[in-house]
């Protein structure tokens, strides 16, 4: 596996903007589960590195996210129909999309949401590598690849041309997580219902508070692979910190949403929004 990234990051956004007549976009929204949310390209996270998020403060970048169904086992939470397992609603946990300022596939610049790491001058993740790199970044698009299914890599080139994936042999260690033993390691569930009815209703119509998606990542963090247990100590300390939270990445998704909405997208404003609150900086293309 070999891919060309410099100027794509279309794994780190949702570029429908930019590929209004592509039937293949949103590809996360066909099949028989379709997210609650409307952002594309969702990077998930495990227990295991949300757990290292909260621990960085980090919990201002990450998102649940639940499902539609259909035809399948589900359970109605808030008025709402959402997919689930043994009667719990089933959810994932993200890394937040906000409005950035960004110019991917030498497009002009404009405001798409991107991956709160994202460094929107540079297209580079501003993680990369490091302590709470996600595992689901570091080895895309390899289970793609594994599981015959198109990669974003390959959506750029046939929306954008150029060439982004060289070498589209799966990696000999791609081992995509699917079946049970996602369960509590990457599919969680929430064992309360009642306790999350207004937090679904928000979610379905796209008004999910901070307090909603720290009650989805608390019960993440206290979930163990294999089993639909749920710790209520680590829920409770979890749910604590990811509230308390504060990082660069809060200020930067506020300040990212209001220009959005005021500002002409220049990618260069980075500097000021991001970086200058602490944001890690990215190495460039050179070299
Ligand atoms: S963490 Fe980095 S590589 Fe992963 S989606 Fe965000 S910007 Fe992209
Ligand atoms: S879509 Fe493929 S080529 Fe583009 S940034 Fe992601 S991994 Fe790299």
């Amino acid at each position: 596996m070999e891919v060309n990234c410099e100027g794509c990051a279309g794994c780190c956004l949702d570029w429908r903007a930019l590929a209004p007549d592509d039937a293949d976009h949103g590809h996360e929204r066909r099949g028989r589960y379709r997210p609650l949310d409307d952002v594309d390209n969702l990077a998930p996270v495990s227990s295991d590195e949300v757990r290292a998020f909260l621990d960085d403060g980090l919990a201002g970048a990450l998102v649940a996210r639940l499902f539609r169904i259909d035809d399948g086992p589900s359970v109605t939470v808030g008025g709402v129909d959402v997919a689930a397992v043994r009667g719990r609603p089933a959810f994932l946990v993200g890394l937040r999309k906000v409005p950035k300022p960004v110019a991917p596939f030498d497009a002009e610049p404009r405001w798409l949401p991107s991956c709160a790491f994202l460094d929107p001058e540079t297209l580079q993740c501003r993680i990369h590598d490091g302590d709470v790199y996600p595992e689901t970044c570091a080895t895309y698009p390899g289970d793609n690849l594994a599981l015959d299914a198109e990669t974003e890599c390959e959506r750029v080139e046939r929306v954008h041309g150029g060439e982004r994936l060289p070498d589209d042999e799966p990696p000999a260690d791609a081992d995509p997580v699917l079946g049970p033993g996602a369960v509590g390691a990457r599919v969680f569930t929430h064992p309360d219902t009642e306790r999350v009815e207004g937090a679904v209703e928000r979610l379905a119509a796209n008004e999910a508070t901070r307090a909603d998606h720290a009650e989805f990542v608390a019960v993440a963090a206290a979930s163990s692979p294999g089993t639909l247990a749920v710790s209520d100590d680590r829920y409770e300390r979890a749910r604590e910190r990811a509230l308390a939270a504060e990082s660069w990445v809060d200020a930067a998704v506020t300040e990212w949403t209001d220009r959005a909405d005021e500002e002409a997208p220049d990618p260069a404003t980075a500097a000021a929004v991001e970086a200058d609150r602490g944001a890690p900086e990215t190495p460039g293309w050179d070299g």
